[in-house]
């Protein structure tokens, strides 16, 4: 069959690669010139396989006004005229409720895992570069009473093969002795010593190239996707900027930009995109690169996350409900900043600016938009329309998702049965 896959973020470039595998041939469009670069592009780089609670919790309706009010509140509600952030809302306050997360949990844990054994499928059979490490992975809590729900939740966690554990201060800078320069303490931590790092841009550039030696794959770069051409119900070619491209059918996985073209094919996505900002820091000097941590650390007061790349360190936080609004402000790539003169002080380095403030210019910094359903689960798999698949909504677990989201598409494409059930990730209207 020849599948046109729209998108060339992470999602679409592992979709593309599991359905060449399975011997179908792909075309992969993208408007950027390279793959990765949207969301995919600056994104927290951890493959956070173990760590995948929604972001729909309880807990929302005993901190909604923190969050809404609070000048360090990493969360910004801007109300927009458009009507999709209300309804996106009010879905996702119903789904803040226990029974909701726990479904929500164990749905992700399956898919995630199931994404690492496809990851490691992956890597045995090509050889890609994007700064690969099983580092392992430590969440912070400030306080005695969080760290105590944290335990309940690795509790229930470990019914599914989840390997963490609860530890202390002193353990947690025994594990990570780059903490020792922090300049705040903390109650204690989470360790899952499984849990990976990558470069997920590097990623998606490899596996395109891996995938161009394949005579049955084109990829459309620098090609604009306006709209289905619809005849009798089914998609008979996308409209691009280079013309129209048939195929038999059509992978939709253009990320929170998606909810536009599936419209335009009568279908209604519940997809809105939650804004985030990255910094890069570079560890150019022995100095910095011996103060920044080498195991994963998510600081979860100031919902900041830190991920050791080689020689770089990537930061990432926020979370915006502003509509398309692409500008970076000087505040949030200030508190990424802030997050890392705290934590890890020595891994700036010396390179101030004449007001002693860190060139931001030199810490790439970085905006994408997680494409979000309301409860956090994705939707993978057929549409309303015959020829039309969707692999979306994977919010802010695109990169740990990627693969398992694709072998789960691949099998209901193809017909067979996917390793994991699928049902949790099938679209409902
Ligand atoms: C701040 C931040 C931190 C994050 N950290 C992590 C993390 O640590 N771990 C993790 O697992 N996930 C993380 N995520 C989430 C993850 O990055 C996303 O879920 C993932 O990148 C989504 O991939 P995608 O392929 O769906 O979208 P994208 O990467 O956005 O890809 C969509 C592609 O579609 C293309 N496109 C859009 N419109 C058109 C059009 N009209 N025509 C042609 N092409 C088009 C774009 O150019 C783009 O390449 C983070 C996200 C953010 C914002």
């Amino acid at each position: 069959m020849h599948l046109c896959v729209l998108g060339a973020g992470v999602i679409g470039v592992t979709s593309a690669y599991r359905l060449l595998q399975d011997g179908h041939q792909v075309t992969l469009i993208d408007a950027a010139p390279q793959a990765g670069h949207g969301t995919s592009f600056g994104n927290g780089a951890q493959l956070s396989y173990s760590y995948v609670a929604p972001l729909a919790d309880p807990s929302i309706w005993s901190h909604w006004a923190h969050y809404l009010f609070s000048a360090d509140s990493p969360l910004t509600l801007r109300p927009q005229i458009e009507s999709a952030q209300w309804r996106w809302l009010l879905s996702f306050l119903g789904a803040c409720n226990a029974r909701q997360v726990k479904s929500t949990t164990i749905a992700l844990l399956r898919l995630a895992f199931h994404s690492r054994d496809e990851m490691n499928r992956l890597q045995k059979n090509s050889n890609i570069e994007f700064s690969h490490r099983v580092a392992g992975k430590l969440v912070l809590y400030s306080d005695a009473e969080g760290l105590q729900s944290a335990r309940r939740q690795v509790d229930f966690q470990a019914q599914f093969g989840c390997k963490q554990e609860v530890i202390d201060l002193q353990r947690c800078l025994e594990i990570e002795p780059a903490l020792a320069g922090a300049q705040r303490t903390w109650a204690g931590g989470v360790y899952t010593p499984s849990e990976a790092v990558g470069d997920c841009a590097q990623f998606c550039q490899g596996l395109v190239d891996t995938m161009q030696q394949n005579t049955a794959f084109r990829f459309l770069s620098a090609t604009t996707i306006q709209r289905p051409v619809m005849q009798q119900g089914r998609i008979q070619s996308v409209q691009t900027s280079a013309g129209k491209i048939e195929a038999d059918a059509f992978v939709l996985a253009i990320g929170s930009e998606s909810v536009v073209f599936a419209q335009q094919a009568g279908v209604r996505l519940p997809l809105y995109p939650l804004k985030g900002y990255s910094i890069t820091v570079p560890l150019d000097d022995t100095s910095s690169q011996q103060a920044a941590p080498q195991v994963s650390i998510t600081d979860l007061s100031r919902k900041i996350v830190y991920a050791r790349l080689d020689n770089r360190l990537r930061v990432a936080g926020r979370v915006e409900l502003v509509g398309r609004d692409r500008s970076i402000p000087a505040r949030a790539i200030g508190e990424l900043q802030e997050g890392v003169r705290t934590l890890f002080p020595g891994s700036l380095g010396n390179k101030n600016d004449h007001n002693g403030n860190d060139s931001a210019s030199r810490l790439s910094p970085w905006t994408g938009f997680r494409p979000a359903t309301p409860s956090g689960v994705p939707i993978v798999g057929a549409s309303p329309i015959d020829n039309l698949y969707l692999n979306l909504g994977q919010g802010a677990l695109g990169w740990t998702l990627a693969c398992g989201s694709a072998a789960v598409l691949a099998a209901k494409i193809g017909g067979y049965r996917s390793a994991i059930d699928d049902a949790p990730f099938r679209y409902q209207p």
